[in-house]
């Protein structure tokens, strides 16, 4: 069993309550970690802690070059690493070791990317201008906005660390990184990292086992500058409200209800596993699910077919193995939430095509296991269409015009992602430019890599994550103007009549 205390100030500390918890195995109940549980007192010495490495300037005024390298060797400690860290996320957070061992590696990769592309913005731009007779010298300067925390959720947990970490730590910010109280291991993995490194202590803190408490401490404090959510869109209200009272930026990565939409042109060898895939992977607990399946009349009844066909020949079961296609939910709350989602969907009149309850028996029975679940029938003004239910339940919806599919898939308060399929994508595009998300698929879903922006539009979010626009959120810009000598004269000085006044002459 690991055992993982606090990452405070470059050390590993108990919490100061010195309590502790267990991290369990979703799948098993097994415990993975034992972990020290933080408060409300240790969220305050890892902001203190983050706030003196800022300040000091140890970090923030390092070149960039610097700082890339000190980070790459982190990622080169994690890469070297892998294996052991995605059969770790498998244990503590459930993803089926299929998929952490190519997610792990892919964060890796991406951690490498956000930091060579971090470290080429300019740090200062000039800006010319013809506005005003006068010489001067116009930059933009870009500074990091400090104390920078990260609030993650469990269901991608090394993966959303390394997704807010690389932009914060590159563009010269500290962090104090708060796991999901369910996942803590793979970021304390990464606390390990860091402390055997060459990135000075403080820059770097995290706080396992903390739930609310802690998240409110480092979004409320004043010595904190920026704060980074991803979670859902319920706690995300809360960030935001919390946030307004010392106006801090934050960006809220959130829910999501997406449209997978297929025309009726698709090609459905490639739409059918699409349609799974995008619903399905780690039993639907993904933010970009493609959990409303918007089929058109004329393939509905054969592409249901197909998909209920499929379903029943997917392997649930010990994540761990590499024979399972699905793994567990991350807790007996998120098992109840699925079941009890069915039950509306059944009260509010869509017919359960396959699924609907959970799994037991068969070495399930210690596990949060819910089987995949395909509700037909639904109106997309049905709670089974509106709310985000954050496990394998599919709703699909009819469509016969592709107005309709466009309207259905906006009548949502989500905006996160999206998909479209077809076999001509000139079609595809336009219905996929009418989608009001952050990311749209054309013939594919899921497919995120580190130079596209991620982030939601409406209730979804605000601000992105990867790219270059993630990396500028971890930046403000100083606008700086510089006087070039008395060669002109002040155009500003009649405006108060100083010239007169002061019998400038200049
Ligand atoms: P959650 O909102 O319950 O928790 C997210 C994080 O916030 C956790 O670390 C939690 O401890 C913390 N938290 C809870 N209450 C808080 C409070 N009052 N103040 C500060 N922090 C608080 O989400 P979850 O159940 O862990 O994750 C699932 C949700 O995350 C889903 O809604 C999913 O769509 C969303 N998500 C979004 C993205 C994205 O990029 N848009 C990615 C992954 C997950």
């Amino acid at each position: 069993m690991n055992r993982y205390e606090l990452f405070l100030d470059g050390r590993f500390v108990p919490a100061a309550s010195g309590e502790t918890y267990d991290s369990v195995n979703p799948a098993t109940g097994e415990v993975v970690a034992r972990v020290a549980r933080a408060g409300r007192e240790d969220a305050r010495r890892a902001i203190h802690a983050a706030r003196r490495a800022f300040d000091d300037g140890s970090w923030s005024d390092r070149a960039p070059e610097a700082r890339r390298d000190a980070l790459l060797a982190v990622a080169d400690r994690l890469s070297e690493r892998a294996g052991e860290i995605a059969a770790l996320e498998t244990a503590d957070a459930g993803l089926t070791v299929r998929y952490s061992s190519l997610m792990v590696p892919v964060a890796v990769q991406q951690f490498r990317q956000l930091v060579e592309q971090g470290a080429k913005i300019p740090l200062t731009e000039s800006l010319p201008h013809n506005e005003f007779p006068l010489p001067s010298l116009n930059l933009l300067a870009r500074e990091p906005w400090g104390v920078a925390t990260a609030i993650v959720p469990f269901n991608a947990p090394f993966l959303l660390t390394i997704w807010k970490l690389a932009p914060a730590l590159i563009m010269g910010n500290t962090l104090v990184v708060k796991p999901s109280p369910y996942t803590p291991a793979s970021a304390m993995e990464i606390a390990r990292a860091f402390a055997s490194s060459d990135v000075p202590p403080g820059v770097v803190n995290v706080l396992p086992g903390g739930g609310a408490e802690v998240g409110e401490e480092l979004v409320a404090s004043p010595l904190v500058d920026r704060v980074a959510f991803t979670g859902s869109t319920e706690v995300g209200r809360r960030i935001a409200q919390l946030a307004a009272a010392t106006v801090k930026k934050v960006t809220l990565e959130l829910g999501g209800k997406s449209a997978n939409i297929v025309l009726d042109d698709a090609d459905l060898d490639a739409a059918v596993p699409g349609a799974l895939w995008a619903m399905f992977l780690h039993s639907g607990q993904t933010c970009q699910a493609g959990s409303r399946l918007l089929l058109h009349s004329s393939i509905h009844d054969a592409f249901i077919e197909r998909l209920v066909d499929a379903v029943g020949r997917m392997r649930i079961g010990d994540p761990a193995s590499p024979e399972t296609d699905l793994g567990p939910l991350i807790s007996p709350q998120h098992l109840e939430k699925a079941e009890r989602y069915v039950a509306i969907g059944r009260e509010e009149g869509c017919t359960v095509a396959c699924g609907g309850e959970r799994l037991t028996g068969g070495g399930l029975d210690r596990g949060n296991f819910f089987a995949p679940t395909i509700l037909t029938g639904v109106r997309n003004e049905m709670r089974v269409a509106q709310e985000e239910i954050f496990g394998p339940v599919l709703s699909v919806i009819r469509f016969s015009e592709v107005e309709e599919a466009i309207a259905l898939a906006n009548d949502s308060i989500y905006g996160l992602s999206g998909a479209v399929w077809s076999r001509d994508v000139t079609r595809a595009m336009r219905v996929a430019r009418c989608i009001k998300a952050g990311t749209l698929w054309v013939n594919d879903y899921h497919m995120i890599v580190s130079s596209m922006p991620f982030g939601g539009y409406k209730q979804s979010g605000i601000g992105k994550e990867l790219g270059e626009a993630g990396l500028l959120e971890f930046v403000r810009s100083k606008a700086l103007w510089v006087d070039q000598g008395r060669t002109h004269r002040k155009m500003w000085l009649p405006v108060l009549g100083l010239d007169r006044i002061l019998d400038v002459t200049w």
